[in-house]
C-alpha cells in the first residue's frame, strides 16, 4: 500500500484533479483488453509533462513503488494490469501533436495521442501512419511504440518499428533522455531507440515519439476470396505473394467468425464457407487495377469457391468492416478468451491452421483463427472460461499446443500483442536462458530497483 505522504506528493507533482485512489477509479484501470487479469492498483495519476513524470519516477524509484504505464488499456497480453500494485502511470493526457513535417516524412507527437487522431490529423496533409492495429480508436502511440503494434498493413508495409525514428524517454531514476533523431537513416551507437520498441512498459516512460510517415495511396481495391477449405485459403496466401503482388493487407476470417459477424451485424458474407480471405491492393489506379486482376486470377485458380471484387467503397467498407469486428465478436462471446498470438514463416501458414483444427477436436474445444494472414501473423482464439477449471485446463493444453506447434514450424511467441502476462510462461524456453538473463540484466542496469512494470515479460 502507497502512504497517504507518497499520495501527496504526487499530488503536489501533477496536481490533485491528475489523482485518482477512489475504489470505483482504481477498478477501471485494473485491467485490459485481456480477460484472465486483474489487479487494483494503490493511485493512478495523468501526468501532462515529461518532467512531472520525472518528479513521479524519483519518488517511486525512492520508495521502491511498482510503476505500470498506460496508454489507452486495449492491449491483449496483460502489459498494462498493475499486478504488483503501485502507481498507473496513465498518459492519455500527454495528447498533443506536435509538428508535422510534411517535407521530411515525420510526425512528432505525445505519447498519448490516439492513433485515430494521428492518422485523422496527416490525412488532411495527404499523409499516414501505416501501422494500424485494429483497435486504433483507442490505442495510444506510447502503447504503440511499447508493444511494437503491427496490424493488417503489416504485409506490405512492416510494423511500427519501421517507423520509429526517434523517442523521449523517463528512465526509471528519473533522468529525461532523447534517443535517434528525425532522419530515415542513423547509425550511432547502440540503437537504443529499438530497445524501448516492444519493452511493453518495462524500461521506461515513452513521453514522446519520432514517426516516419507515407504518403496516402492514390487508388485502393479490395477483394474478397471465398474457401471451402480454410488451409486453400492459407495457401492462397502464399500464392498470391509470389504472384508478384504484394497487397497492402491479406486477411483471414474463418467459418465461426464469419457466422458470428453475420448473425450480430449481417454485412455480407458468405455463412457457408470455411474460410474467406479479404485483400487490399493500394497504389497509383492502374496498378491497383492490375494487381486486383491478378489476385482473382491467382484465387481463382487455386481453390476458391467464388471470388468477388468489391464494386464500390461500400462494399469494401462492410468487408473491412467485418474485419475489425472479429475480435469484439469472439470476445463477446465467451467469459474468457485466450487469443493467441503467434507468428509462423508464411508458408506454414497452412499447417497451423490444420493443427489448430486438430487441436479443436482433440480437447473438444471452439477455436477460432481470424488475423493477418498475409505476414502470418494468425490468432486462434480458445474460447473458455476461467471459472469452468477442467474447461479452462483443457483450452491450456490447446494453447500450448498452438504455441509448440508455432515454435516448431520457425516461428514465435507473439507477432504483435507481446509476452505481458499471457505469454510468459513461455518466455524462457522460447528465447533460451543466456538471451533471457541478458534481457534481464539490461532491464536491471536500466531498472535498478525493478519499479518499471515488475511482473512481465518473464517468469
Ligand atoms: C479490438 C482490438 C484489436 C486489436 N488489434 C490489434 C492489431 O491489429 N495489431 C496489434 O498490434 N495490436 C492490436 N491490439 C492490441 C493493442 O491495441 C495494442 O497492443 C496497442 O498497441 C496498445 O496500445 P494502448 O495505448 O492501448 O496501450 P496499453 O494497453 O495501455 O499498454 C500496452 C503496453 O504498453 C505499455 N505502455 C503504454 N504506454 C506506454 C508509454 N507511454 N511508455 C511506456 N510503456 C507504455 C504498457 O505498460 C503495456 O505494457 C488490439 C486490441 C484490441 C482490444
Amino acid at each position: 500500500m502507497i502512504n497517504e505522504s507518497v499520495i501527496g506528493e504526487l499530488q503536489k507533482i501533477v496536481g490533485r484533479e491528475n489523482v485518482l485512489t477512489t475504489t470505483e477509479n482504481l477498478k477501471t484501470y485494473s485491467y485490459d483488453g485481456t480477460s484472465s487479469w486483474i489487479h487494483d492498483p494503490d493511485v493512478v495519476v495523468f501526468p501532462k509533462t515529461a518532467e512531472q513524470i520525472s518528479g513521479i519516477m524519483k519518488l517511486a524509484n525512492a520508495h521502491k513503488i511498482p510503476v505500470t504505464p498506460r496508454g489507452g488499456g486495449t492491449n491483449v497480453s496483460g502489459g498494462s494490469v498493475p499486478v504488483m500494485g503501485g502507481i498507473v502511470l496513465c498518459t492519455t493526457k500527454m495528447d498533443r501533436i506536435l509538428n508535422i513535417d510534411k517535407e521530411n516524412f515525420t510526425a512528432t507527437v505525445e505519447s498519448g495521442v490516439v492513433l485515430m487522431n494521428l492518422n485523422t490529423r496527416l490525412a488532411a496533409e495527404g499523409l499516414f501512419f501505416p501501422p494500424d492495429p485494429q483497435s486504433f480508436l483507442a490505442a495510444t502511440i506510447g502503447g504503440i511504440v511499447a508493444e511494437n503494434a503491427g496490424g493488417p498493413a503489416g504485409v506490405k508495409y512492416g510494423v511500427t518499428k519501421q517507423y520509429l525514428l526517434g523517442l523521449e524517454v523517463v528512465l526509471p531514476t528519473g533522468e529525461i533522455i532523447n534517443l535517434g533523431g528525425r532522419t530515415v537513416k542513423n547509425v550511432v551507437g547502440y540503437d537504443l531507440t529499438m530497445l524501448f520498441c516492444s519493452s511493453e512498459g518495462t524500461l521506461g516512460i515513452i513521453t514522446k515519439a519520432e514517426l516516419k510517415v507515407n504518403a496516402l495511396p492514390p487508388a485502393r481495391k479490395t477483394v474478397l476470396a471465398i474457401y471451402d477449405d480454410v488451409a486453400t485459403a492459407g495457401e492462397n496466401v502464399s500464392l498470391v505473394l509470389t504472384s508478384g503482388v504484394t497487397p497492402g493487407k491479406i486477411e483471414l476470417l474463418d467459418n465461426w467468425v464469419i457466422r458470428r459477424i453475420e448473425e450480430v451485424s449481417p454485412l455480407g458474407l458468405p455463412q457457408d464457407a470455411d474460410a474467406v480471405l479479404i485483400f487490399e491492393v493500394d497504389g497509383m489506379a492502374e496498378a491497383v487495377e492490375k494487381e486486383a486482376e491478378k489476385i482473382v486470377e491467382v484465387a481463382r485458380g487455386h481453390g476458391a469457391i467464388e471470388v468477388r471484387p468489391a464494386k464500390d467503397q461500400d462494399e469494401a467498407n462492410r468487408y473491412w468492416m467485418a474485419r475489425r469486428a472479429g475480435f469484439a465478436m469472439i470476445f463477446g462471446k465467451a467469459p474468457t478468451v485466450l487469443a493467441e498470438d503467434v507468428t509462423v514463416p508464411r508458408g506454414k501458414i497452412p499447417h497451423l491452421i490444420r493443427k489448430c483444427r486438430e487441436l479443436a477436436k482433440k480437447y473438444d474445444l471452439e477455436i477460432v483463427v481470424l488475423g493477418h494472414a498475409g505476414d502470418g501473423n494468425l490468432h486462434p482464439s480458445v474460447l473458455t472460461d476461467i471459472k469452468n477449471k477442467e474447461h479452462f485446463a483443457r483450452a491450456e493444453k490447446a494453447v500450448e499446443e498452438i504455441i509448440e506447434t508455432a515454435l516448431e514450424l520457425g516461428g514465435v511467441l507473439s507477432g504483435e500483442h507481446g509476452i505481458g502476462l499471457e505469454k510468459q510462461r513461455f518466455f524462457r524456453r522460447a528465447l533460451g536462458s543466456t538471451v533471457t538473463d541478458l534481457m534481464k540484466n539490461i532491464k536491471a542496469l536500466i531498472d535498478p530497483n525493478n519499479i518499471m512494470n515488475p511482473g512481465k515479460i518473464w517468469d
